[in-house]
């Protein structure tokens, strides 16, 4: 049998599945003037919620952010200039409809791929930044997203400035395979130059970072934050439950149990964040001192 029939096979079976429904469709209220926190259940001003960062008013929890609410949130106003913007994969495997699937996915995004890079400030500091965004194909890690991180990373080394990723992702890119997954090492390889240099990285994970992308350029950094509440995690619960036989605890794979366990420095409300790390890239000056 072919390789390409094996695939087509795969795609059929699938179709067996129950579908599990998606956040937006658990939610009763319909999306608009009104939102509903699917933490607390309580309902807001969809307005209000946008104006506090997309954080629930009441129980302080994180709403999603894409890569351009992220943009207007965490980087000073107008500071932004995007790198390599019309980059696009092509299909190395020749996988079934993965050109149509991203094609879907820049009509629904408006976005090339699953990171936007560029130079940007912070506080008057300028960085480097790369932001995951999981609206586009669950933000997973393919040829492009790999070259784009990696070329920012070399961007920031030339111009000497901190490199900051936000990782949002669901892991390596099924339809490149074996190539999504090179991408770690690259990645990896190009930060281990940077630091080697002298460069600042810092990694902010938000919900949710998994597979590949945790297992990589998400847990290098000189500082290793997160969201609230993010996921974070390798493999999932039910694979890692089932492989060693033993149940996991309830706050397994959140980036409260994570900070517990030392793998993350802190966790920092996005309503912090800016101010936050405008502080790290001042101690980070000659002279500085950390304020919080
Ligand atoms: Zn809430």
């Amino acid at each position: 049998m072919a390789l390409k029939d094996l695939f087509t096979k795969t795609q059929t079976k699938k179709k067996k599945y129950a579908t599990i429904p998606t956040e937006a469709a658990k939610q009763d209220v319909p999306e608009g003037i009104m939102t509903k926190c699917p933490s607390c259940k309580k309902i807001m001003y969809t307005k209000e919620l946008m104006k506090n960062e997309k954080v629930c008013l009441h129980c302080q929890y994180h709403f999603p952010m894409n890569s351009g609410e992220r943009i207007t949130s965490f980087l000073d106003e107008g500071s932004f200039e995007e790198f390599n913007e019309n980059m696009i994969s092509k299909n190395p495997l020749d996988f079934p409809d993965y050109l149509e699937k991203l094609e879907k996915d820049r009509q629904k995004t408006k976005l090339n791929e699953a990171v936007v890079t560029g130079l940007g400030a912070v506080g008057g500091h300028k960085v480097v930044v790369a932001i995951m965004d999981a609206t586009f194909r669950m933000g997973s890690m393919g040829s492009v997203v790999g070259e784009k991180i990696t070329l920012a990373i070399e961007k920031a080394d030339e111009l000497s400035v901190p490199f900051i990723i936000f990782t949002a992702s669901g892991g390596a890119r099924m339809q490149e395979g074996a190539i999504s997954l090179m991408q770690m090492a690259k990645t990896s390889v190009a930060l281990k130059k940077f630091s080697n240099r002298g460069g600042l990285i810092i990694s902010i994970m938000t919900h949710p970072t998994t597979g590949g992308v945790s297992a990589s350029f998400a847990s290098l950094g000189d500082y290793n934050f997160a969201e609230p509440q993010s996921l974070i995690g390798f493999a999932g619960r039910r694979v890692i439950e089932q492989s060693i036989r033993e149940k996991l605890p309830e706050d397994f794979q959140t980036a409260e149990f994570l900070l517990k366990h030392g793998q993350l420095d802190a966790i920092i409300s996005r309503l912090e964040l800016a101010e936050k790390i405008a502080n790290i890239l001042e101690i980070h000056q000659p002279g500085g001192e950390i304020t919080w």
